[in-house]
């Protein structure tokens, strides 16, 4: 099937649903340290990349360092990263030709950048996207494997399938869409087992369904089981039969608790796992739930929370003519997170999930500290709006999330909103900018890092911050490597 116009505009808005957190995955704080990291990141994980370039930076913070850098020990300090002795000779000759040429500074063209040693046109489309905002769109192993896979190009080259690819979508959306195709590849699909019963442009795609053979392998596609659908705890079947969850983090916890079969509806934000979209019917937003579609499914539980739904929705159920038990969390902040899946987990009959959830909380809870390393505690400020700025204030559970990471938080109290002054006076070490509820980016990020150049900006992956209960653990864990980042620049 041909790639007409609207399909296409299908194809994007698909993908940004699926992945409106996509964003460059190599930590940065300038168009030096992308170079580099991007470099390093040649047949190596972003991952592992960002374990290596803090330690690097803060050896050699400019091209300046770069180039006057000694080959030993610029090789020990990325030996892991493989490929270390090339990359090494390319990473001073960079340094080198930064200071010949330019100044030391980056320069934004694509030639000038394609011409420096170890940048190839990947590498300086990666640059001119995330650094200077100029659109390009670099081919990396999974836009290839995704962009052939779905019919988008039949080219065998990524330069040819970058030019398909640059033809086919408008220049406005190189950058997010580049983003968004290396996050499905890497979530969705893989290289050798792709996860197409799960995947958001599966009815899109002739790969998938079997009109075409795979690109990569040359065979039909044997889509891997969706395995974040396969429940990993059987509770037992007591209980609520008929549940409506109200909430998306309690969603998607009902999910990995293999609760699924007994609900009987969520929220239109209730998106997590993906598959509870075609299994599990919405009825209305957070805020406004359509009560009568709901009553009509005759719940036996409704549960919401304080503050991601209305008073007036649990009067409703309350006062209906036939009354629905609801149960109304109160989560602002990783105890009453605990609270909150104890409670679940009495009420749901499903104690057992719910004291391993603890556990992993527990697990990954910082230790009290000595009264040295509470100053390093980091004044952090936590934005979660832009236009106007709003912030998650020191009684949220985001804070207490950060708190609990060993960040201080400052701000205020509740979701206060703030002028650009109040910023300015707060003078936070540390902004923490989640990718959730508003769309923070690269973008917001280095207007941020330019105005407040003494503290440190981070974007985030949002959801892991703030969806409580089924990500607590996880964001636990983010944000304390992003804590041990932070201190050793
Ligand atoms: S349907 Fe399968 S092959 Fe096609 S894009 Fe999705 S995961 Fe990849």
């Amino acid at each position: 099937m041909r790639w007409t116009k609207s399909r296409l505009t299908e194809l994007r808005h698909r993908l940004g649903e699926a992945y409106p957190d996509a964003r460059c995955a190599l930590d940065h704080r300038d168009p030096f340290q992308l170079v580099v990291a991007t470099i390093l990141s040649a047949q190596c994980t972003d991952a592992r990349v960002n374990l290596t370039t803090p330690a690097l930076f803060a050896r050699y913070p400019d091209a300046r360092a770069l180039s006057q850098a000694q080959l030993p020990e610029l090789e020990s300090l990325i030996h892991s990263t493989g490929f270390f002795r090339n990359k090494a000779k390319n990473l001073v000759g960079l340094g080198q030709a930064l200071m010949a040429r330019h100044g030391g500074q980056v320069p934004c063209e694509a030639g000038a950048l394609a011409a420096l040693p170890g940048v190839g046109q990947k590498t300086a489309n990666v640059v001119l996207a995330n650094a200077f905002d100029i659109p390009a769109l670099a081919v990396d192993t999974h836009i290839f494997r995704v962009a052939r896979r779905l019919g988008l190009s039949e080219a065998t080259t990524p330069e040819k399938v970058e030019a398909d690819l640059c033809r086919l979508f408008p220049e406005s959306t190189w950058i997010e869409l580049h983003h968004q195709l290396i996050w499905h590849g890497r979530r969705t699909c893989d290289a050798r087992k792709p996860a197409c019963g799960a995947c958001p442009v599966a009815e899109l795609c002739p790969t998938g369904s079997g009109r075409i053979a795979d690109p990569h392998t040359g065979q039909p596609v044997t889509p891997a089981p969706d395995t974040a659908s396969t429940p990993t705890l059987r509770p037992k079947a007591e209980g609520p039969q008929r549940i409506v969850s109200l909430v998306p983090s309690v969603t998607e916890l009902l999910a990995q608790w293999g609760l699924v079969q007994r609900m009987a509806g969520r929220t239109r934000y209730c998106v997590e796992p993906r598959w509870i979209r075609n299994a599990v019917p919405a009825f209305g937003g957070t805020k406004d739930p359509d009560i009568a579609g709901i009553l009509a499914q005759r719940p036996d539980l409704v549960i919401l929370e304080k503050d991601e739904n209305t008073l007036a929705a649990a009067q409703a159920f309350e006062k209906a003519k036939v009354p629905v038990p609801v149960l109304v969390l109160e989560i602002r902040s990783v105890a009453e997170a605990r609270e909150a899946l104890v409670i679940l987990g009495r009420r749901l009959n499903a104690e057992d999930a719910a004291r391993q959830h603890i556990a992993a909380i527990d697990a990954v809870m910082e230790k009290p500290r000595s009264s040295k390393r509470r100053s390093q505690r980091p004044r952090t400020l936590i934005l979660v709006w832009k236009d106007p700025w709003i912030a998650a204030g020191e009684d949220t559970y985001l804070a207490d999330l950060a708190r609990s990471a060993g960040f201080r938080p400052i701000g205020g109290q509740g979701y206060p909103r703030l002028e650009d002054a109040d910023l300015e006076a707060l003078a936070p070490d540390v902004i923490l900018l989640p990718t959730d509820p508003f769309r923070f980016n690269a973008r917001h990020q280095k207007a941020l890092t330019q105005r407040f150049p003494e503290a440190m900006v981070k974007v985030l992956e949002g959801k892991a911050l703030t969806w409580m209960l089924s990500r607590t653990a996880e964001g636990l864990v983010r944000l304390r490597q992003e804590r041990a980042t932070i201190l050793a620049l």
